[in-house]
């Protein structure tokens, strides 16, 4: 018998195209130990609250929208998915077997994670097709490359299957959802930082996870 694992999640958007090349299921862990000044989801920081989806659940979920939405992979941000490795590497292991590609915001740098000698880091970044390093800084936003927040954060690609082409360079996006009263905003946080949602309350709860057969 194998135990599932829990994720701790701050927020889910099953099919965006503002985190990465596209359709992608993006999924917010809630808890960061960095505490970055100016951080774009500051509520997404304290690692208690959000939810716990075990990751069964999640990749059912995930597997259920690609076959809905032909998603073409999973992104995952924080707070921090690398202070949430195991579940985050438990679930990747899930999404691979579907052949889905991996994106990963981080606030960690790379030759930080790669100086970690735990395992789970070691195999994480080994499913991951994309990294996007170091913290997002307010005062450094990104105007060139799509689905970037600030600029010195550094994006890797850690496999052959995506490149650094023209759809980088397109402006930045910014999708705003209402479902039953609430407003969840995703994308280029500069913007919303800019007074986009001003007067709105901003709320995020995770959409109910559906019924899989
Ligand atoms: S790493 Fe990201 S989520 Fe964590 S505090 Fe910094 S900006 Fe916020």
């Amino acid at each position: 018998m194998t135990t599932d694992i829990d994720l701790s999640i701050a927020q889910v958007i099953t099919c965006t195209e503002a985190e990465g090349p596209g359709r992608r299921f993006a999924i917010w862990f809630q808890g960061c130990p960095l505490r970055c000044p100016g951080c774009c989801n500051p509520e997404f920081i304290p690692f208690d609250g959000g939810e716990r989806i075990g990751v069964q659940k999640m990749t059912e979920w995930i597997f259920q929208t690609q076959e809905q939405q032909a998603i073409e992979g999973i992104t995952l941000l924080g707070g921090e998915p690398f202070a949430h490795t195991r579940s985050a590497l438990a679930l990747v292991r899930k999404v691979r077997e579907r052949n889905l590609s991996v994106m990963i915001f981080t606030g960690y740098t790379l030759e930080q994670l790669q100086q970690r000698p735990e395992p789970d880091v070691v195999e994480l970044l080994g499913f991951t097709d994309i990294l996007v390093d170091g913290p997002y800084i307010r005062e450094l936003p990104e105007t060139g490359r799509r689905w970037i927040g600030s600029r010195n954060q550094q994006i890797h690609f850690l496999s052959s299957r995506y490149r650094f082409d023209e759809t980088w360079r397109q402006r930045n996006t910014l999708e705003i959802r209402m479902d039953h009263g609430t407003i969840t905003i995703n994308g280029f946080p500069a913007a919303a930082a800019a007074g986009l949602w001003r007067g709105w309350k901003r709320k995020k709860p995770l959409p109910q996870v559906p019924t899989v057969d």
